[in-house]
């Protein structure tokens, strides 16, 4: 059976990794790919990069936005009212009505610092809040921060401008701000709606409240709604999550992110209030993600990449069909060729030649901006190999696959002969049926690699192995 939102034309193996996989056959080999490993949104992953990145690699890395015509804004509103117990990303549990003041003060100088230096030139064509919750900030504070970005980068007539809103928190009046401002796309964290789950992960949301904020949404005329889900948290099972489901497909959302919960509690310390008898097995892990997988694609919605589920007439679909489709620190993106240019506490700007991140914490953000300074962490020089095993691995991960051919002519080389140990890596694995190599080295990822993804993009990467033998926790569980 062929997965028939699939185009029968793609080069490479996209598809529903649900069809024709045999669980047993996934569980006889799983022992062999329980560990940890990167989720590839960038390459080489962060704890790669190359020390003594300073304050002038940033500013010069900058100057190289001065000619682009079109690039991608990013902000990261750190602020959260309460703290989700499942989180690990970058945030400031707060009500302190002072911080957002300060927060907007920051940006107002890290967008002129980072103008001084790359100019006027280039447009927005894509605009993304991220959090945190970005909705934590008042109808007011929304259209400053937008303003302060509008009048920096002044926006496409076509612009994707979205944002990550949290439905417990999101008003009609904020909602109003972001339609002034021409929002046209919000995401929204849903997780759950399980009530015991949502105990355990300290997130009561019933979903009348998700259901109201995507209506309210649409009926402004925003017209992309996006749900974030995630399986494997406490008590979740099969059962509970199909009904979670039932609920999330009466309210149709364009897209759907599913993402598998990370236990990271080395970053999140508050994952150890999880008793490990409360998360779903490895196995039942995957038999609620199999399960959630068949009833999206027999809803109507296509597989995109590892976690995400659009409709077909979707941008992210028609990304996909277009070739176009790509990864980065947000996730799944139509932002091809575009430079993400990215503001706020930890954010993380990516560019054709470096990657850069700020301070992720707001107080040494606020001091090096105050003083007139890149709030610059740290950051990387992508070499021409780094280059093009990101482009690798990009296909990979967008995919499923990669046609020697078109890497040779964007890359040069001898595709056979650069990536001779990668594709010795990828010989256990097509043993296992995780992928099909052709004799010219074309890569097909075949359903069992899809659900082991990570894998057959470590195969490409050249920093994993000290990292891995260190033993230093860096990345989270593949399985
Ligand atoms: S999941 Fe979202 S709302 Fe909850 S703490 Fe994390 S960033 Fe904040």
């Amino acid at each position: 059976m062929v997965d028939p939102g699939v185009e029968s034309s793609r080069p490479v193996g996209v598809g529903n990794p649900s069809v024709g996989l045999d669980l047993d056959a996934l569980e006889a080999i799983l022992p062999r790919y329980v560990g940890p490993g990167p989720r590839y949104t960038s390459y080489p992953t962060v704890p790669a990069w190359a020390p003594g990145f300073g304050r002038e690699d940033h500013a010069r890395a900058l100057e190289g936005l001065a000619d682009r015509e079109a690039i991608s804004l990013y902000a990261h509103v750190p602020f959260c009212r309460s703290l989700c117990h499942f989180c690990a990303c970058n945030r400031v549990i707060t009500r302190d009505p002072a911080l957002p003041e300060r927060y907007l003060a920051g940006i107002e100088r890290e967008l002129s610092l980072v103008a001084s230096i790359v100019g006027r030139g280039p447009r927005a064509r894509q605009i993304h809040w991220g959090g945190g919750t970005p909705t934590h900030l008042s109808p007011a504070q929304i259209e400053r921060l937008f303003g302060l970005q509008a009048d920096r980068f002044e926006p496409t007539p076509d612009a994707e401008i979205s944002i990550e809103v949290d439905p417990r928190v999101t008003t009609p009046e904020q909602l109003d701000a972001l339609v002034r401002c021409g929002f046209n796309r919000i995401s929204m964290g849903v997780q759950d709606t399980n009530e015991k789950t949502q105990a355990a992960i300290h997130r009561i949301q019933p979903f009348e409240q998700t259901r109201a904020l995507t209506e309210g949404a649409r009926a402004r005329g925003i017209e992309r709604v996006n749900f974030d889900l995630i399986y494997g948290l406490p008590h979740q099972t099969v059962e509970t999550f199909a009904r979670t489901l039932d609920e999330v497909l009466s309210a149709r959302p364009d897209r759907i992110a599913l993402y598998g919960y990370a236990h990271v509690t080395w970053v999140a310390k508050q994952q150890r209030g999880f008793e490990r008898g409360d998360l779903p097995d490895p196995r039942r892990r995957l038999e609620i993600f199999l399960s959630a997988i068949r009833r999206l694609i027999g809803a109507g919605y296509r597989a995109i990449g590892m976690d995400h589920f659009a409709l077909p007439d979707d941008e992210l679909s028609r990304a996909l069909d277009e070739g176009t489709l790509r990864r980065n620190f947000m996730g799944y993106t139509t932002a091809e060729g575009l430079d993400v240019l990215a503001v706020g506490p930890s954010a993380i700007t990516e560019l054709e030649r470096a990657y850069v991140q700020v301070e992720k914490d707001l107080d040494p953000w606020q001091e090096a901006l105050e003083a007139g300074r890149l709030p610059t962490l740290k950051g990387h020089w992508l070499s021409d190999d780094d280059r093009a095993r990101r482009y690798v691995i990009g296909r990979i991960m967008c995919e499923m696959g990669l046609s020697v051919a078109d890497v040779e002519a964007r890359f040069g080389g001898d595709f056979r002969r650069d990536y001779a140990d990668a594709l010795l890596r990828l010989e256990p694995l097509e043993a296992d049926g995780l992928v099909e190599v052709s004799a010219t080295g074309d890569i097909r990822v075949l359903p069992l690699g899809q659900i082991l993804l990570r894998h057959v993009a470590m195969a490409f990467d050249a920093y994993l192995d000290p990292q891995l033998e260190s033993g230093e926790r860096t990345f989270s569980q593949t399985v």
